[in-house]
C-alpha cells in the first residue's frame, strides 16, 4: 500500500494509474477503522482497478471543540486494517496541507437537507463536510465513491453536491454494519465503557421496534413515542431526535404514501457520546 501526506505526489500517483486505464475508487473516512469503513473499503476493490482511503480527521466540520479533540486517533492499527484489506492506497494529510493557511470555509445551503436535524443540531457541520469532500474529490478526481448509510443525512448532502458540482463520479450508498447486538459501528464507540455500550444498543433496538410497528400499520407519532418508553428512558441518554423522514427531503413526515421512501433516523447522547443511527423503513 502507498501512503501519501502530500497532494502533489498523491495527484502525480493517480494521474498515472489514470493514464493506465485503471478506474478509480475513494473512500474518505476519519480514521479509528473499524469494519463499517472496511466494508466501505471491500466494495470499492470489488468494483474498481484501484481504491484510495483517506484519513483526515477534518476540524472544520466539528461544531464542539471537545469532539474534535477528543475524536479517537489510531493510525498504527488503522495501517494494518488497510494493508490486510488490501487497500492500494492511504492518503494522510496533515491540515497544513489540506487548509493552507484559512480555516474558513463556504456557507453550503441545499435547503431542508442541509439545514434540517444534523444541520440543525450541528451548525456548520455540512459546511465543513462539503469543503472537505470538495477538495477530496478535486484532488482523487475519483470514478466511484462509497459513503455509509450510517450517516444518512450526510450521503443526501453529497449526492446533491455529486448532482451539482462532480457529475461524473458514481456516488454508492453502502448498508450500516452492526456488532451482534446491533449497535451501529462507529468510531466513537471507542469513547463509551462497557456498561454505557450495552446501553446504547438500545438506539438500534428503538429503531427496529419501530420500524416493524409502523410497516405492521402501526400509528407513526405513538409508536415513536412507544419506542422511547420503552427504550430510550436509560438517564445515561438524551434524546436529540427519532423521526420518521421523507428520504428526499429530510423533512419529518407523521404519513405514509407508497410513492416515497422513508427512514426513521435517530441522534442520542449517551453520556457524553453522541450518537446516531437510522433504518430504511423499506429497501
Ligand atoms: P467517518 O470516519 O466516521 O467519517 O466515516 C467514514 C465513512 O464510513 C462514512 O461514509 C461513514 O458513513 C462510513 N461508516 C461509518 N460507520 C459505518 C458503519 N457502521 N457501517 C457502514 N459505514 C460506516
Amino acid at each position: 500500500m502507498f501512503v501519501f501526506k502530500n497532494i502533489n505526489h498523491l495527484e502525480h500517483h493517480l494521474n498515472k494509474k489514470r493514464a493506465e486505464g485503471q478506474s478509480i475508487g475513494f473512500v474518505p473516512t476519519m480514521g479509528a477503522l473499524h469494519q463499517g469503513h472496511l466494508s466501505l473499503i471491500k466494495k470499492s476493490l470489488e468494483a474498481n482497478h484501484y481504491t484510495v482511503c483517506s484519513i483526515y480527521v477534518n476540524p472544520t466540520q466539528f461544531n464542539n471543540k471537545k469532539d474534535f479533540e477528543t475524536y479517537p486517533q489510531t493510525i498504527d492499527a488503522d495501517v494494518k486494517l488497510l494493508l490486510d484489506t488490501g487497500c492500494n492506497v492511504l492518503f494522510l494529510p496533515s491540515t497544513n496541507e489540506m487548509y493552507a493557511s484559512s480555516l474558513d470555509v463556504a456557507e453550503i445551503n441545499y435547503g431542508s437537507i442541509t439545514n434540517n436535524y444534523e444541520g440543525a443540531l450541528r451548525p456548520g457541520h455540512f459546511n465543513g463536510v462539503v469543503a472537505i469532500v470538495k477538495k477530496l474529490f478535486t484532488i482523487t478526481n475519483p470514478d466511484a465513491v462509497y459513503f455509509g448509510q450510517k450517516d444518512l443525512q450526510q450521503c443526501l448532502v453529497i449526492n446533491k453536491l455529486i448532482e451539482t458540482e462532480f457529475p461524473k463520479i458514481k456516488m454508492n450508498i453502502v448498508d450500516t454494519i452492526r456488532e451482534t447486538n446491533g449497535l451501529a459501528m462507529s468510531s466513537r464507540n471507542m469513547r463509551l465503557t462497557s456498561t454505557q455500550k450495552d446501553i446504547a444498543v438500545n438506539l438500534s433496538k428503538a429503531l427496529f421496534y419501530a420500524k416493524q410497528e409502523i410497516l405492521s400499520g402501526g400509528p407513526i407519532d405513538q409508536t415513536i413515542e412507544n419506542a422511547k418508553l420503552i427504550f430510550l428512558m436509560d438517564s445515561n441518554f438524551r434524546l436529540e431526535y427519532f423521526d420518521l423522514i421523507n428520504m428526499e427531503t429530510m423533512e419529518k413526515e407523521t404519513t405514509l404514501n407508497t410513492k416515497n421512501k422513508y427512514a426513521l433516523i435517530i441522534a442520542c447522547w449517551c453520556a457524553d457520546v453522541r450518537l446516531i443511527d437510522n433504518v430504511l423503513l423499506t429497501e
